[in-house]
């Protein structure tokens, strides 16, 4: 089974916390102010002069925002982190920074929807996008045009699962000069580290295992630090998508707690995925975490460890019966999202979708859990009377 890296347990639990600079506290404060005052004015006029390190107004920085993201960053092995309100705030941001009018994107794997849709709404602005879904080398660089300037990736993507050859896409884009932007989101930085191999940009949904409790929404960017200033500038402080120092606390917790969840989330999800992978009405697994899946060898270049998010191909395209199945599930609760302590259920195929579904590479009869820190044997228990309803 893959560990954690002691570094990273350390900067989870203790990087920056600094007890005795507040009276031996265990846990950080909470700076919940949203202003910060001055001795003089010609400090305040200092301040101003570096807003982009300085406190001076929660839209901007705040102590306990910045704890957060010094831990990120440090997870990362990046010289930044800027947390954003929402893992889509942080998106958007950074790519509202990289493009300008006449911009193209390659989008490469299959990636979140809302990014997808995000990028369509930028083509009023003049910015237009090709998305690859099998990257090869040949694939993406086909994909190239003169105009492109950003280099989109998701790896693993998070329907089915594929994983991307990080070191091949930097390696592509820095022939062509290409800025490359990663959504680590399924991996956590403790899983894998994409600026290692090469990648600019690391961006996290840290609504999922970051927070880990389904209890913040939040997202982050992660990368040099002359980039994240590039993006406080352009894209934070005007736009406004800051996270309140509340959620950033919860963000500190749920570090902390985050090696020994995604160790657990991992080996449930193992034990769960080797269990489907032998049932007889589960036509395939799309697990990387598996021996037998297509992309396992690449992924050992790539990841430390696995996940619990996956998905798994019935045989079935009935929209009524796979609902009945899964509504016989009880231990699994129903929604999106994924990463929390609870396990959960989806199907991207609504009755109604299949041809846009058949286009990205998703079988109607797919079906995505998050494995939770549940007992895994109660998970299977369940499976097993969705798998009956078939
Ligand atoms: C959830 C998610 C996002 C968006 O994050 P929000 O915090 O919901 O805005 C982006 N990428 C992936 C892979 C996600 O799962």
């Amino acid at each position: 089974m893959n560990s954690i890296d002691p570094k990273d347990r350390a900067i989870c639990m203790e990087l920056g916390d600094e007890a005795l600079a507040y009276q031996g506290a265990v846990a950080p404060p909470l700076f919940l102010n949203s202003l910060f005052s001055f001795a003089t004015v010609q400090k305040l006029h200092e301040a101003l002069d570096n807003e982009k390190n300085a406190v001076i107004y929660t839209r901007g920085n705040n102590p306990t925002t910045m704890l957060a993201e010094q831990k990120i960053a440090a997870l990362e092995r990046a010289e930044a982190a800027k947390l954003f309100s929402s893992g889509m705030a942080a998106i958007s941001s950074v790519l509202f920074t990289l493009c300008k009018s006449g911009s193209h994107v390659v989008c490469v794997n299959s990636i979140y929807g809302p990014t997808l849709k995000y990028l369509s709404y930028l083509k009023k602005y003049g910015v237009t996008f090709t998305v690859v879904l099998e990257a090869t080398r040949e694939a993406i660089e086909a994909a190239i045009q003169p105009n492109t300037t950003v280099m989109y990736c998701e790896s693993p993507g998070t329907m089915t699962f594929r994983v991307l050859d990080l070191s091949m896409i930097a390696d592509i884009a820095r022939k062509h000069s290409i800025t490359t932007v990663l959504d680590n989101t399924w991996a956590t930085p403790l899983f894998q580290k994409p600026l290692e191999h090469g990648i600019d940009v690391v961006v996290h949904s840290c609504t999922k295992y970051m927070g880990g409790h389904s209890d913040i929404v939040a997202g982050v960017v992660v990368s040099k630090k002359t980039f994240i200033e590039q993006v406080f500038d352009e894209a934070f402080m005007q736009h406004g998508g800051v996270l309140g120092p509340f959620e950033s606390l919860l963000l500190l917790r749920g570090l902390r707690t985050l090696p020994d969840r995604m160790l657990r989330h991992q080996s449930s999800a193992l034990e769960i995925a080797t269990y489907l992978s032998k049932h007889s009405k589960v036509k395939r697994v799309f697990y990387p975490g598996l021996y037998s899946d297509e992309d396992h060898t690449l992924s050992k270049k790539f990841l430390r460890g696995y996940s619990g998010v996956f998905s798994f191909k019935v045989d079935c395209t009935s929209y009524e019966r796979l609902c009945g199945a899964i509504n016989a599930c009880h231990r699994f609760k129903i929604g999106v999202s994924w990463g929390g302590y609870e396990s959960l259920i989806f199907i991207p195929y609504n009755g109604k979708n299949g041809a846009q579904l058949s286009e990205k590479n998703i079988p109607l009869g797919l079906i995505r859990i998050s494995v939770g820190l549940e007992d895994a044997v109660t998970l299977i228990d369940d499976l097993e009377k969705l798998l009956l309803n078939i």
